[in-house]
């Protein structure tokens, strides 16, 4: 028995992976021959397994597989799709490593937007970056699922907080929380009942969320610029606990074991402190 479940009428996950492995959230999409997996989990043998449970679960050959970007977690398996065609921006490709080996294999590289046309189904894939060079995003108007990538982190993962430590590869460089609230507003443009994340669990109430996210990224977005102003060096800013920040602190808090907890969210913290202090210092 594999790990997806079903999500809608099309669309399938398997959050279950994310838990033991180092791999993201897995997806499934079911069109009338085919399937398209969105991304390949990581190390190479999650990508056989989730492989091997997609093609049993839709009873449908795998046509695509999509990468949402070029992260390992989320690339690493990729091997295991090598007759599929390789869907990906072409940033996320730019930004794949140097040994990256895409020989022999079908690539199908877009620049802001590709729609697949199948019967009645259309899937829409864009380009828009934020949490890395090449993020993008795979969304389904039939079925009003947007799979994110990871543009969102959900609870239990990393307390719900951004990833922005890993925005491009060379030379390295922190998120981009401009695009990211620029991806945000777009996704409250769009139909969507349900949000699956790059990690953790699968949000069923996007208008709700995505409000508390773009009202996150606007207060510190606000606070740093304020910072700056104000003439502080990145080392004398201290993020404030706002939104899923104060969450995180309380979770910690009610753990017997606190200090690896705080010492990874002193991380994930100094991440989004370096982003939001690049992007914005400038402006
Ligand atoms: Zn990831």
């Amino acid at each position: 028995m594999g790990n997806l479940v079903k999500l809608t009428k099309y669309t399938a996950v398997d959050t279950i992976t994310q838990m033991t492995t180092r791999a993201s959230v897995l997806g499934g999409i079911s069109l009338d021959k085919y399937s398209i997996a969105i991304d390949s989990g990581n190390p190479l043998e999650v990508g056989f397994g989730f492989r091997k449970d997609l093609e049993s679960f839709f009873k449908l050959p795998v046509k695509y597989l999509f990468l949402t970007h070029a992260h390992s977690d989320h690339r690493g398996g990729m091997d295991a799709f090598k007759d599929a065609v390789l869907l990906l921006s072409k940033k996320c490709k730019e930004n794949m490593p140097k040994s990256t080996k895409f020989g022999g294999r079908t690539l199908k590289t877009f620049e802001d937007k590709f729609v697949l046309e199948e019967g009645e189904l259309s899937i829409e894939f864009f380009h828009v970056a934020g949490h890395s060079l090449g993020s993008s995003v795979a969304y389904i108007p039939n079925d009003r699922v947007l799979y994110s990538g990871d543009l969102f982190f959900t609870e239990p993962i990393n307390y719900g907080l951004p990833f922005l430590g890993f925005y491009q590869n060379n030379p390295r460089k922190t998120g981009n929380p401009e695009e990211c609230l620029a991806a945000f507003q777009k996704f409250k443009s769009m139909k969507i009942d349900f949000i699956v994340p790059g990690h953790g669990e699968v949000v069923n109430n996007p208008q709700q969320y995505l409000d508390e996210q773009i009202e996150f990224f606007k207060s510190l977005k606000e606070f740093i610029i304020s910072e700056i102003r104000e003439g502080k060096t990145i080392d004398e800013i201290e993020i404030p606990r706002i939104g899923q920040i104060e969450k995180a602190y309380r979770i910690i808090a009610s753990k017997s074991q606190k200090s690896r907890d705080l010492k990874f969210m002193e991380t994930m913290l100094n991440w989004i402190k370096k982003s939001f202090y690049e992007h914005y210092k400038t402006t």
